[in-house]
């Protein structure tokens, strides 16, 4: 399928942005409605902390779009209820026959110190953005792979990257996204779907009372916009994780040092202790390209050692 003479051009594309009802999920909506393609807005329409809902959130944005000039239909539904979550894909390949772009945007916040936190408030924090993206990946995948042309963006965030404190469940969920990409990156590969992460920093009511206000104006939501749209691309990397906010972008990667083979003998956890500044030196760190080429590498590591002994 051609998608015009800009790769960032995304006439003809099907596009579905979970959460966009407001905040960063709503101006990912407007920009790739305002590029061309057409959009299903979901948004539960709940409060900060996923209580209550109601459609209208994503409507209003619905409205916007269609009052510009574009195409969108509203959608409501959890993404934690994967029947719903179903019957919005069909609701968009009804209507316009494929589903080319998924923003996996959709979050809620249940802040505590992890000594306070319930375990219900950890769980429904994993079930919203983890479980949610999965669903909406799952439901979409087998199309995906159909059609030989996909793109996948996973909002993780700075916290589950490096964490903050009072977001244990928030940043376990997080990372869980960027373990969910490097896989289905790879799998995804052959069929020309990529799958990528986008970690924002923006001022929305998600983060309106942790910024100071002079904050605020600089961390637009808009300025996070074009990293979402480079990942959502015909021309998207894959297997990357874009920091955005401010007008500043940066990729994180979890890398791995070159560390010291020290064999498997009953000395071993002495030497690991006395060396332990060798293993965790940072000079010469690479990104693995897979976890089977860790694991491959460091067999080779030990044989390459064990032949000079
Ligand atoms: P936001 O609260 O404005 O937007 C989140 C949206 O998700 C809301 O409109 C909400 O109604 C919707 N939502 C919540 N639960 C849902 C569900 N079960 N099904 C469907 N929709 C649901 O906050 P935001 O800052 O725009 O956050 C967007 C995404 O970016 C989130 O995943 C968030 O974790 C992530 N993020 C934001 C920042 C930031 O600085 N704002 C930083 C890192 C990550």
């Amino acid at each position: 399928m051609s998608n015009g003479s800009s790769n960032l051009d995304f006439k003809g594309r099907v596009a579905i942005v979970t959460g966009a009802g407001g905040g960063l999920g709503r101006q990912h909506a407007l920009a790739l409605a305002a590029r061309g393609a057409k959009v299903v807005v979901n948004d539960l329409g709940g409060a900060r902390d996923g209580s209550g809902g109601s459609v209208s959130a994503a409507q209003a944005v619905v409205d916007e779009i269609k009052a510009a000039g574009g195409e969108a239909i509203a959608n409501g539904a959890s993404v934690t209820d994967f029947e719903a979550v179903q019957a919005m894909i069909k609701e968009a390949v009804d209507a316009w026959g494929r589903v080319d772009i998924l923003v996996n945007n959709a979050g809620i916040l249940r802040d505590k110190s992890f000594a306070k936190m319930d375990l219900a408030d950890f769980k429904l924090v994993v079930d919203v953005h983890l479980m949610g993206a999965v669903n909406c990946t799952k439901a979409v995948w087998a199309l995906m792979n159909e059609q030989k042309y996909g793109r996948i963006v996973m909002t993780t965030s700075s916290t589950g990257l490096y964490g903050n404190f009072g977001q244990s469940n928030y940043g376990a969920a997080k990372l869980a996204l960027v373990g969910l990409m490097q896989t289905l990156s790879i799998e995804g590969a052959k069929n020309d779907i990529r799958v990528n992460c986008l970690a924002p920093t923006a001022a929305t009511r998600m983060t309106e009372d942790l910024f100071p206000k002079e904050m605020l104006e600089a961390f637009r939501p808009e300025a996070v916009v074009p990293a979402m749209l480079v990942l959502a691309a015909q021309d998207a990397p894959n297997r990357t994780v874009l920091c955005a906010g401010a007008g500043t972008f940066e990729a994180a990667h979890i890398t791995l040092t070159q560390g010291a083979w020290l064999g498997i003998e009953a000395d071993t956890p002495e030497q690991l202790a006395a060396r332990l500044s060798e293993v965790t030196d940072r000079e010469g760190e690479a990104v693995p390209q897979s976890g089977a080429a860790q694991g491959a590498n460091e067999v080779a590591k030990g044989m390459a050692n064990a032949k000079r002994i």
